[in-house]
């Protein structure tokens, strides 16, 4: 198995990325984000709950997130080759997580790919993204308190993951194809993984 986290800022690039790799190594994509709102969409007393959060830029309590992560991971991951892991972990807690329920599904998580991208560019793409999708968080007050909570609360994974060795940082500004490559380089270096051919 190839179990992967993509790590960064909201507006990195993340979800661009995954569904390259997902393309290129057959892994299942897990974005936390995308099944929030998925709960938001469809009206459910848990997208009721996330809304609360979501719109204020918070994080979902850890506790809560950990359980629907379980969750998703029983349902849809375990037949797969490996998994992508998008927006998860966002905090210490959550990291210590992960390596548990990965243990119990006896395998382990082999690197975490951080795109690093200055701050004005990450205030321009989701200013973009929020005119272009419609998405209720990407407008400039949310903006900002979630990149104060990506600063306070997620930025430390990156000497948590550093210290494990695991952390392969990526310049994420550029071309979307060249930092592909970077990461696909990156990610054959610390796992030997390969790419599909095509
Ligand atoms: P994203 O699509 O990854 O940018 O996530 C959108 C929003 O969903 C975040 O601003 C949080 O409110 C919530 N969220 C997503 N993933 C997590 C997580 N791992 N822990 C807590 N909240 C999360």
């Amino acid at each position: 198995m190839l179990n992967l986290v993509l790590f960064g800022a909201p507006g990195s690039g993340k979800g661009t990325q995954s569904a390259k790799l997902i393309d290129e190594y057959g892994l299942y994509h897990i974005s936390t984000g995308e099944v929030l709102r998925d709960h938001i969409k469809r009206g459910t007393e848990l997208g009721k709950i996330a809304d609360e959060y979501i719109s204020k830029g918070n994080l979902i309590p850890d506790d809560l997130m950990i359980k629907i992560l379980d969750d998703v991971l029983d349902k849809e991951a375990s037949d797969k080759k490996g998994v992508i892991f998008d927006g998860f972990p966002r905090t210490i807690p959550q990291a210590e997580a992960l390596k548990e329920l990965l243990q119990k599904r006896n395998t382990d998580l082999h690197a975490v790919i951080g795109l690093e991208v200055p701050e004005e560019e990450l205030i321009d793409r989701m200013i973009r993204r929020g005119q272009e999708t419609g998405r209720a968080d990407d407008n400039l007050e949310t903006i900002k308190s979630r990149l104060d909570v990506y600063h306070n609360q997620t930025h430390p994974l990156k000497e948590y993951y550093t210290k494990e060795g695991k952390y392969i940082p990526i310049n994420g500004s550029g071309i979307v194809d060249e930092i592909f490559n970077n990461i696909a380089t990156g990610v054959e270096k610390a796992t030997g993984a390969k790419r599909r051919t095509h």
